[in-house]
């Protein structure tokens, strides 16, 4: 028989030495998600997040009043002590506390008892921080924006990269829109790579008009679609792939196939209370993703784009 998502998260077995306080928490209340299921949660996803968190600084999303309070967004670790958690080089952001990063799986659990429930990741890893190895588009349903139109907007910028003969995968956020994912060699800096995924939206925005703005802002941007290229910045970050949303109903990150976009019923199609129809896939919708990793000189050749 199928296992309800209560039995799936109640199995998980967790460290014996890990001490959660206020387990009974309620950290969701449309959902009466309580710390210890998020904990749970954790745990559980744990082997499938980590390839996702490897090298990367991140940052951390907290709810210690539950998500309907207020969130702290944390790229440090200030007073509080993550085992699992440690801090890189400070001359990687200089003139800031360290950043930091995840470690080990236990990581994942300590920050849950520090009632995090999002986990963000830079485009580069450490040691290489001056070289990202990927690139990020993200797709956001502004005002009057349909989920049918995100799912195809996501369908021409797969196009426009695919003409750019660059890899892409998919991902749902977790919360309202799509992550599109590009891997690449570490070969460009920051600047670059963002330079040249601005370059790609601009052609969209040119192209199809209709459909897409090449500005953010609100207001020139309603019915139509502003592709988001700002999270290739030095610093910025987008939320990890099965990591958890601070918002009601608990929506999470999930990588999917290109395949599946045309039955996905929104960014939060998955949640911590149905991740466990998932498990079986876990990473598998990315598998090709480690030998995809692309050089971008020829797509920048290909689009005008001179670095
Ligand atoms: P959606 O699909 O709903 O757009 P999303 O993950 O794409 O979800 P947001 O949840 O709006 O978008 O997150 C915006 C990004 O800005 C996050 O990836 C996060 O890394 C970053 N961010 C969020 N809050 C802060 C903050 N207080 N300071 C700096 N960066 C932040
Ligand atoms: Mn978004
Ligand atoms: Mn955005």
């Amino acid at each position: 028989a199928q296992k309800t998502a209560a039995q799936e998260t109640a199995s998980v077995t967790l460290p014996a030495n890990l001490r959660i306080s206020n387990p009974d928490r309620i950290v969701d209340p449309q959902t009466g998600t309580t710390k210890i299921a998020l904990v749970r949660y954790y745990a559980l996803v744990a082997p499938l997040m980590m390839p996702h968190l490897k090298d990367r600084p991140m940052a951390m999303v907290r709810a210690p009043d539950g998500i309907e309070g207020q969130l702290f967004f944390q790229k440090h670790l200030d007073r509080y002590k993550m085992a699992g958690v440690v801090q890189l080089d400070p001359a990687i952001f200089p003139g800031h506390p360290p950043m930091v990063k995840m470690q080990a799986a236990e990581g994942l659990l300590s920050a849950a008892q520090m009632n995090v429930v999002e986990v963000h990741t830079w485009n580069g890893t450490v040691p290489a921080i001056a070289r990202p190895d990927r690139m990020t588009f993200d797709i956001d349903p502004g005002e009057g924006v349909s989920w049918a139109q995100i799912q195809e907007a996501a369908m021409l910028v797969r196009t426009l990269l695919q003409e750019l003969a660059l890899p892409v995968f998919l991902k749902t956020s977790g919360g309202k829109g799509l992550h599109l994912v590009v891997p690449l060699k570490k070969q460009f800096d920051w600047d670059t790579v963002k330079d040249f995924s601005k370059a790609v939206v601009d052609h969209l925005a040119r192209t199809l008009p209709d459909r897409f703005v090449a500005k953010s802002g609100a207001s020139n941007r309603v019915g139509r679609i502003f592709i988001d290229y700002l999270r290739n910045g030095y610093g910025a970050t987008t939320v990890c792939a099965w990591s958890a949303r601070a918002r009601p109903g608990l929506g999470i990150s999930v990588p999917a196939r290109w395949d599946e976009l045309k039955s996905l019923k929104g960014g939060a199609h998955w949640t911590v209370l149905t991740v466990h129809e998932r498990l079986a896939d876990g990473n598998a919708p990315w598998a090709d993703y480690e030998k995809s990793r692309t050089a971008l000189a020829a797509a920048m050749k290909k689009l005008g784009f001179t670095p």
